[in-house]
This record gives structure tokens, sequence and C-alpha cells, in this order.
């Protein structure tokens, strides 16, 4: 049986920097608090609590006073830098600097909207960290909207400024921009595409990866965004598509009879995790 990890799977460089960061750190003292998981992906949590990582939720970090917190890339509103200003909370920021960026832009578009009387509407998964992160910048103003299906919510005779979370669909994103300028006939629109490149062009490349094999094995942490787009997307071009989280989740009978197996994974599945899952099959003797 042939086995083949795809080599353009892996961390994106945000998540990269924000786990080394965090490993550099861990060098150097025996604990470090980081605000939420450091990446979507619970063995790699775990690798990192046992080298001293604390994981803490924002109800417990607004407990906290003069401690060292570490900001995984997702990024954070200003009510948490606000907190720890106030509080001694040193923050080691390891905010990807993809949503620094995307974060400001969104600051400035809500300043500049707010004098028209905009909106600023963001396409993202409500509730989740980086979206947080982005409403935030508005005061809390700002729309999410996480389909086609919830533009009900908008205002079309007032300005529009669409915004995306950085690990949004392309496809998803251009629809919903054409029907907002379909719909506000008489309200200026401006679309900006924020959707982040190392995301979106690993669809095409997973897409031929995934169309070459017999099985393929996606891994990734189950509360990964983009774990889940990916593995849709390959499921689609080869309905032999098995999800798993950790190698415990392989399962013996997928492997019967099978020619070739293909390993990939989401942005926040680390490269060994891969690595690891191509030893176990190997393991296995087929
Ligand atoms: S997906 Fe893009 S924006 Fe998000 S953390 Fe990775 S590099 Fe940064």
């Amino acid at each position: 049986m042939i086995i083949a990890i795809d080599k353009n799977s892996g961390f994106c460089f945000g998540v990269d920097a924000a786990v080394r960061k965090a490993e550099e750190l861990l060098d150097q003292q025996n604990k470090l608090y980081c605000l939420g998981d450091i990446v979507h992906n619970e063995e790699e949590v775990n690798r990192l609590s046992k080298m001293g990582l604390i994981t803490i939720d924002h109800a417990v970090f607004f407990t906290m006073k003069d401690a060292t917190v570490l900001l995984r890339a997702h990024g954070e509103p200003p009510s948490t830098y606000a907190y720890a200003r106030l509080n001694n909370i040193q923050l080691i920021d390891a905010t990807c600097p993809i949503v620094l960026k995307l974060q400001q832009r969104i600051r400035q578009g809500y300043h500049s909207s707010r004098l028209q009387s905009g909106q600023v509407i963001i396409y993202g998964k409500r509730g989740h960290a980086e979206v947080n992160g982005l409403v935030g910048q508005t005061d809390g103003n700002a729309i999410v909207i996480e389909d086609i299906t919830e533009i009900g919510n908008i205002d079309f005779t007032r300005p529009i400024e669409l915004f995306a979370q950085t690990t949004k669909d392309l496809e998803g994103f251009h629809k919903l921009a054409g029907q907002l300028k379909i719909n506000a006939v008489h309200a200026p629109v401006k679309i900006n595409d924020t959707i982040c490149r190392q995301v979106s062009n690993r669809i095409p490349v997973i897409k031929e990866f995934a169309s070459r094999y017999s099985l393929i094995i996606f891994v990734s942490g189950h509360k990964s965004s983009n774990g889940k787009m990916l593995f849709e997307i390959c499921q689609s071009v080869n309905p032999n598509t098995k999800f798993v989280s950790s190698i415990e989740e392989l399962d013996r009978q997928w492997f019967n009879e099978i020619e070739s197996v293909g390993i990939c994974g989401a942005t926040s599945t680390p490269k060994k995790m891969l690595e690891k899952v191509g030893e176990a099959i190997q393991n296995m003797g087929f």
C-alpha cells in the first residue's frame, strides 16, 4: 500500500509563529498562560501543556492580575488589551500579522462608515475567536453574517462595508458580495476581500491531492473551522475520505484492499502529526 503525506499541509505561518513563540518561552520558564487554545488541535495543545502551557478562557483572564499571558494567532478585541493595562498583565502578542492588519482595516472602516451611518458587515463564524476580535474593533456594532441566508439582518438603504474572517471560503464570500451589490440599489457597497490565501490557496492543491489516492485520511482538531472546510472539500472530490483527530481514531477496516492512502490536514494540524498518522498506518502491516 502506498502512503503519501501532502507536502502542502501543516501549520500556516501565523499558527507556526505562535506555537514557536510558546515553545521559546517555555524553554525559559516552566509555565505560561495562553488565552484560549493556542491552536485548534487537541493533540498539539496537550503536547504544549506538558511543557507548561496553561490554557485559560476569557472568564479566568478577566479575574487575573500581575501575570504574563500569550495571545494566540486569532487575535483579541481591544477590551483584552485594556484589561491587561489596568491589571499589570504583560501580554505576549502572537496575533498573526494578517489578522492584526485586518483588525486595523475594520477599525478604520468602522470609523469612516459611522460618519455616513454605514454598517460594517463581517462574513465569518459567529462566536469564533478571530471574529470576536474583529467585532471588538467596531465597539460590538459589526453585523456578522455566516452565510448568504442571513442578509435579512442588513439595512440595504444604508452604506455597507464588507470584510471577511481570514479563513472563510472565497466562493461564499463572492456570492455574498454579489448579492449585497444587487440588494443595495441606492446605497454604496464597499467590498474588502480579506480572506487569507494561506487557506484559500490550499483548496485547489488539496483537491488535486485528494483525487490521487484510493483513501484519504484527513487529520484535524474538531474545533478547527478551516479543518471542517478542507475536510468537506476532500470528501467532495474523494468520497472515501475519513476524518481523524488522533491516531487512536484510525480504523483498520478502512485499509482493507486499499491500494493507496493520502494523508493531509488543516492549517492547525502540525506536520509531525501527519507523519505520526503515516507511521501508525504503516505499522498496521497492510
Ligand atoms: S490562516 Fe492566515 S491569517 Fe489565519 S493565522 Fe494562518 S496565516 Fe494568519
